[in-house]
């Protein structure tokens, strides 16, 4: 069965994010566990807890269908010392926080050499963070989410995502989120049949299959392989209803959280809805 969501508010704690996707009747979402435009953040209490997962029980979300996104300000190929360990504590410190609540997975962008190291370089930082994060705690998955290309941004071709996994040590506990709108700005195209089933025979010759944990649905108002990223509401961009219609009907996606992150949060019960008809 197909899991799809948006990434919804939790304004008030954590135990909000389950009751907003019941409204827009996803079955499955994303959130932010902290503000994610802050470094620091209060820590979670009991009721936060006891509430989260009451409610995600009573809406029948199952962990495995809930994709938590970690804050923008981490980087962790940060190439200068000090600030790449303010990172690691500060993702390490999301990754707790979702193991408190039972969450199987956490999801994050690789980060930015800044121009200043090699990609190779940056890419052994990102997968040594991951490993030292992984250490410290119990259970949860890193899910690195490829991105645009944009700037320095690293992680936009599937080269780079294996890269960073082929060098994470705990394999059952690293995998992807792919983003549509990141993947056809980093020039890949799902718009066609042809092309659609051509790029996701590539990402499971190169990544694998066995490690997607999620998708983030988003078309895109930029053209293929511009290293944009400009979200739109699906069929409003260049990627169009085809290649959103070829994922929901591809059982390679089943089960996993398939989550909005498109610009008009208003019509989202209307694009959850058109993609749970597409599905059957
Ligand atoms: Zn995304
Ligand atoms: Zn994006």
């Amino acid at each position: 069965m197909k899991r799809i969501g948006a990434h919804v508010s939790a304004t008030g704690g954590v135990e909000n994010a389950p009751l907003n996707a019941a409204e827009i009747n996803a079955t499955a979402f994303a959130l932010f566990t902290k503000n994610q435009r802050r470094w620091q953040a209060k820590p979670l209490t009991k009721k936060n807890i006891q509430g989260f997962k009451e409610n995600c029980q009573k809406h029948n979300y199952q962990m495995r269908h809930i994709l938590p996104h970690s804050s923008y300000l981490i980087n962790l190929a940060h190439p200068e010392k000090d600030k790449l360990q303010k990172s690691r504590n500060a993702f390490l410190s999301e990754l707790k926080r979702c193991e408190q609540l039972g969450l199987q997975k956490l999801n994050f962008h690789p980060g930015s050499s800044l121009g200043k190291k090699s990609e190779t370089e940056s890419l052994k930082t990102v997968a040594e963070s991951i490993n030292w994060a992984l250490a410290q705690t119990e259970f949860i998955t890193a899910v690195i989410e490829n991105t645009a290309g944009q700037g320095n941004t690293l992680g936009y071709s599937f080269q780079q995502l294996a890269e960073i996994i082929e060098q994470v040590k705990n394999k059952e506990r690293v995998g992807v989120c792919i983003d549509t709108c990141h993947m056809f700005a980093a020039g890949y195209d799902i718009s066609s049949r042809k092309a659609f089933e051509k790029t996701f025979q590539k990402f499971d010759e190169i990544v694998g299959f066995s490690y997607l944990q999620g998708m983030h649905l988003n078309d895109i108002k930029t053209e293929l392989a511009s290293k944009k990223d400009r979200h739109a509401s699906l069929g409003q961009g260049n990627i169009g209803w085809d290649g959103f219609k070829f994922i929901v009907q591809d059982t390679r996606f089943d089960e996993i959280p398939l989550i909005l992150e498109t610009p008009q949060p208003e019509i989202w019960p209307q694009e959850i809805e058109q993609l749970k008809k597409l599905s059957k």
